[in-house]
């Protein structure tokens, strides 16, 4: 069945662990694994050394068609829509222990395709494994309806919910199974179907979560996998009569093109797009030694964990003016040992990037902010020999760049690099002011060591998530999502589930009788 594509080993480390797997076949429609339709393929590349990973298959719009096609009939004729919630919640918490069970080949895989760590990819497993979980038990303990109270012994009115139809799941290449997962557990929990189409970049792991999915009992159809382009396959799907609701986590540009594509049948929209995040850090923070190296520690992994490649990353450090030389100093010393390399060495703290085409655009943004101003304190360049990281691969130095300000073009713009900006406040207005200065508004941080003022900030932060304290934790019961143009929608929580659904009000009238409302 399929073709082996052979991964490429190394005699000395976890790497060759990787599966030699038959991508090929990599499209799942209808139960059944397929080459696309007219043969077309795409390789996939390691992001550490450029060579090729894999060769999946390249869905094109009949693909798109045909996947959009079995999830329709899956909807309205098949059993998921109709399977009482403790079937639905027994197939996801299935999935969950497979996720478990097959934990390293999966964070292998990840780590591979994304560049991440292995320690990263094996929590991303994790984290997936606990939104199946949590959406299995949501579902599994809620009430039936909501009975209404219509102030009339003769009115029985109750508003249930039910699944919204066909979606179209469309994610990104930097947290593909975890962004699969935050929209297949919420919509499979509600009794719907689907097609997911991840980035064409990192395909891997879809392709082995959907065949999970299988295993773990879900009927077929109820789930479809489509690998290949954000257009025209994405933008198919996007715009597809048979698709009811569209889910989409990417960069703004695309979003709004989906939002466009979608708006033309009003299909139900969720949108997760970029951020240009603050993490805004008080010099009270900073009084003991504790404290100052907690701060700086967490504005070293809100900046460059995965490369900076996260929507949420804390990519722009705003900091009190009186402890910026010494904080910046101690962040610069740390960000210049950070180990690159292979995400699948042991001992690695940092990937590469996804591909060329980020290294150039994290270049010409370090490059722009030279020009205007910025004062460069360590990184700003691809690292040479002896730097670490392997050759032939897509890495950029963890780069800090100092005396940054809001007119600069790298402080609105998502670069989804490896680069922290550092800006400097007085007061608290001031901090607000330029924390909230953003079109974006998906997550910031205050790091503060008086909790009414921590509190105070977070409650005037115009951002989806905001820590105190600390930076990047979120939870599966809490709602994540963006302000602004950060996004529309939220994933995780009880939104996150009722983004899959539509709301029917049922008012039943027990006595009957005419009106008379027309006289004659
Ligand atoms: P991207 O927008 O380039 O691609 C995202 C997905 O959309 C891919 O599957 C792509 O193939 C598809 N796509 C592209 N054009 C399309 C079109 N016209 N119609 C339909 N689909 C299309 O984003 P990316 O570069 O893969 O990911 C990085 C971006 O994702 C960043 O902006 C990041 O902030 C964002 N992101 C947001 C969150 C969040 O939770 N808010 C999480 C992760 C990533």
């Amino acid at each position: 069945e399929g073709r082996v594509t052979t991964v490429p080993d190394t005699p000395d480390g976890p790497r060759q662990a990787t599966e030699q797997h038959d991508w090929a076949d990599s499209l799942w429609i209808a139960g059944h694994r397929r080459p696309a339709a007219d043969g077309s393929r795409r390789q996939v590349h390691d992001p550490a050394d450029g060579t090729v990973l894999a060769e999946v298959a390249e869905a094109g719009p009949a693909d798109a068609d045909e996947a959009v096609a079995a999830a329709r009939r899956a909807f309205d004729h098949g059993p998921w829509p109709a399977t009482p919630p403790a079937g639905r919640a027994a197939v996801l918490r299935a999935t969950a222990g497979l996720l478990r069970r097959d934990r390293e080949r999966i964070a292998l895989t990840e780590s591979r395709d994304t560049g991440k760590t292995l320690a990263e990819a094996r929590t991303d497993v994790d984290d997936v494994a606990a939104a199946f979980g949590y959406y299995a038990a949501l579902v599994e303990h809620e009430a039936a309806g909501r009975v209404v109270d219509a102030g009339s012994a003769e009115v029985h009115s109750v508003v249930v919910h039910e699944p919204a139809g066909v979606c179209a799941l469309i994610t990104p290449w930097n947290y593909p199974l975890l962004q699969a997962a935050w929209k297949i557990a919420p919509a499979l929990a509600a009794g719907n179907t689907f097609v997911l189409k991840p980035s064409e970049l990192t395909p891997l792991s879809s392709v082995l979560l959907l065949r999970l999915l299988g295993e773990a009992g879900l009927p077929d159809g109820a789930g479809n996998l489509l690998t290949g382009p954000g257009d025209p396959v994405g933008a198919r799907l996007a715009a597809h009569p048979g698709v009811d609701l569209v889910s989409f986590t990417g960069g703004l540009a695309s979003g709004t093109k989906v939002a466009a594509a979608a708006a033309a049948t009003v299909k139900k929209t969720a949108l997760e797009l970029g951020g240009k995040n603050p993490n805004v850090v008080f010099a009270d923070a900073c009084a003991s030694p504790e404290g100052f190296a907690t701060a700086v520690d967490h504005a070293l992994n809100a900046a460059f964990i995965h490369s900076g490649q996260v929507c949420s990353a804390g990519s722009r450090l705003i900091v009190e003016e009186s402890v910026r030389d010494r904080f910046v100093a101690e962040l610069t010393a740390r960000a210049r040992r950070i180990r690159l390399g292979r995400g699948t060495d042991p001992g690695v703290e940092c990937g590469p990037l996804i591909s060329p085409g980020q290294v150039t655009r994290t270049e010409k943004f370090v490059a722009g902010a030279l020009e205007e101003g910025a004062v460069l304190r360590c990184g700003g360049r691809r690292p040479g020999p002896g730097d670490g990281p392997p050759d032939g691969g897509w890495f950029y130095l963890p780069t800090v760049l100092d005396h940054c300000h809001r007119d600069m073009r790298i402080i609105r713009e998502e670069i989804f690099g490896p680069v922290l900006t550092v800006e400097t406040f007085r007061t608290e207005d001031e901090a607000v002011a330029l924390a909230n200065d953003t079109e974006y508004g998906l997550a910031g941080a205050v790091f503060s060591a008086d909790t009414a003022r921590a509190r105070r900030i977070a409650g005037r932060l115009r951002h989806g998530t905001v820590w105190i304290n600390d930076y990047h934790p979120y939870l599966p019961q809490a709602e994540w999502g963006g302000f602004g143009r950060s996004g529309t929608g939220r994933e995780l929580g009880p939104s996150g589930l009722a983004e899959y659904r539509e709301t029917k009000h049922i008012y039943e009238n027990l006595r009957p009788a005419p009106t008379r409302w027309f006289a004659g």
